[in-house]
């Protein structure tokens, strides 16, 4: 097992893979920028280094800097956590020609995946059913206007490289096919570097849901279940929750078969996520892989009784998974809140600032992920994402109940957040009977806003 982790991230996940390292007895560095010397992580861990001013580029993302201090420190494996350098095949390169293991999949493995027109062929390939679309890559407008023209309206321009919704335009009509291709390959070009572009039939009112996989070096893949992340704000997810109300066993199991066979064809190892939308008809389709911890992993956690930070640990360190497919049970229901400091009247507008008092809930069943403490500013260089609230309960009702009444106790002050907006999201009917989609909350917004208007008249 691994002497020593260097946490080549910050925030609530860095303080996550902290708590995994603890309990493994494992020694664990942090590295910090300067807008984050007080933060959670950097105070918690007992060696944390200073590895460059704010912007991300020039910290959280400089690997030479990264590198230099697992170096120095006697670190012998790598953890990204999410976002930042976690899916960067490069970063994963560089850190095994450094001798130490990257906690996560191969570089290329993360290549493979990570170019999302090339997962999908890959994915046919071993007949995984892919959403309708071009075949490979997409190079100019009139292409796109032409292949958009054979596979029908409406149609989804994404970018190969993308993530977090971005890059991504939906077209309804062919006369803004092209102006739409323009506007979202710049897009990609400017986030990612890269304006590869690929066409997909818009599934429209779809669900989505992911299933959680672990492979270990020996060629055992097994799936943990699945996540309903339909609740989405442009494009990303809100709140999420197992098990799906919208899969019949039949269903889950043959998606949490093509999800293993998907990890396979990657030649995956280690923890990752296959990500499916789900049509109203109940056909579902491959959208992408993700080839690292996913920020809604403690929901599975919950109701699987395991810690995939561990798991992943465990597999870096050359491990054999200890869970064969029919050991992996499942309990109980589990949904997560993410807590933005956004104001969701403004478009989520990111609202950075300092939360002046804070307390979180507690009790049975609910569990705090968060860098978020009195005093704690958060920082406008980096993600709105300030807590995640996870409730577990036997059955999906009582989970509801029980998030509803942690998200009453949860208190922020000083910072705007999206905490009512979330409560209110869990009495809003269509949420409660299970029967929403990605739709769902552009469509109930500004119901769930009045809603939202008029509790705070009442308190006045
Ligand atoms: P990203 O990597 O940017 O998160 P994804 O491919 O995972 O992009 O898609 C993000 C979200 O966009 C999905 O959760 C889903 O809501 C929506 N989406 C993606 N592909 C389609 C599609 N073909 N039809 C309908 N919705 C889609």
């Amino acid at each position: 097992m691994f002497k020593k982790i260097l946490i080549a991230n910050r925030g609530e996940i860095a303080v996550r893979i902290l708590r995994a390292c603890r309990e493994m007895n494992i020694d664990a560095v942090t590295v910090y920028s300067t807008a984050d010397a007080e933060s959670l992580h950097a105070m918690f861990a007992e060696q944390a280094v200073c590895i460059g001013p704010p912007r991300a580029a020039d910290s959280y993302l400089n690997q030479e800097a990264i590198l230099t201090v697992a170096r120095a420190t006697g670190c012998d494996a790598i953890h990204p956590g999410y976002g930042f350098l976690s899916e960067n095949a490069e970063f994963a390169d560089a850190v095994r020609a450094a001798g130490m293991a990257f906690i996560g999949p191969s570089g290329d493995v993360i290549r493979k995946m990570g170019h999302k027109s090339a997962a999908r062929a890959l994915m046919q390939s071993v007949g995984v059913p892919v959403v309708p679309g071009s075949d490979g890559l997409v190079r100019t407008a009139e292409e796109a206007k032409a292949i958009a023209d054979r596979i029908g309206y409406p149609v989804l321009i994404k970018a190969a490289a993308g993530g977090g919704g971005r890059g991504m335009r939906r077209v309804y009509e062919p006369e803004t096919v092209e102006d739409l291709f323009r506007e979202a390959a710049a897009e990609s070009l400017a986030c990612f570097g890269s304006d590869e572009m690929y066409l997909e039939k818009l599934i429209e009112n779809p669900r989505h849901i992911e299933f959680q996989i672990l492979a270990d070096r020996y060629g055992n893949v097994i799936q943990l279940g699945e996540r309903d992340c339909s609740v989405q704000r442009k494009n990303q997810k809100l709140l999420e929750e197992t098990p799906s109300h919208a899969l019949t066993p039949e269903l889950r199991a043959r998606m949490g078969e093509a999800a293993v066979r998907a990890a396979r064809a990657a030649g995956y190892e280690n923890a990752g996520t296959v990500e499916f939308v789900l049509a109203p008809d109940r056909q579902f389709y491959f959208i992408e892989m993700n080839t690292r911890i996913q920020v809604e992993h403690p929901v599975t956690e919950m109701v699987t009784d395991m810690d995939l930070v561990r798991e992943q640990i465990r597999i870096a360190a050359g491990l054999p998974l200890k869970l064969r497919q029919e050991d992996v049970t499942f309990r109980g229901h589990a949904i997560e809140c993410r807590i933005n400091a956004e104001d969701p009247s403004r478009g989520f507008a990111p609202c950075p600032g300092r939360a002046d008092f804070v307390y979180f809930p507690g009790g049975p069943g609910v569990r705090i992920d968060t860098c978020l403490y009195n005093g704690y500013e958060i920082s406008p260089y980096y993600d709105s994402m300030a807590a995640k609230i996870i409730a577990w309960a036997p059955s999906r009702l009582e989970a509801i109940r029980r998030m509803r009444r942690a998200l009453e106790e949860l208190t922020v002050d000083g910072l705007r957040t999206n905490v009512e907006l979330m409560h209110q999201i869990l009495y809003h009917p269509v949420f409660v009977r299970g029967n929403y989609t990605t739709a769902f909350l552009d469509e109930h917004l500004d119901t769930l806003l009045s809603w939202i208007a008029r509790a705070e008249e009442s308190e006045a």
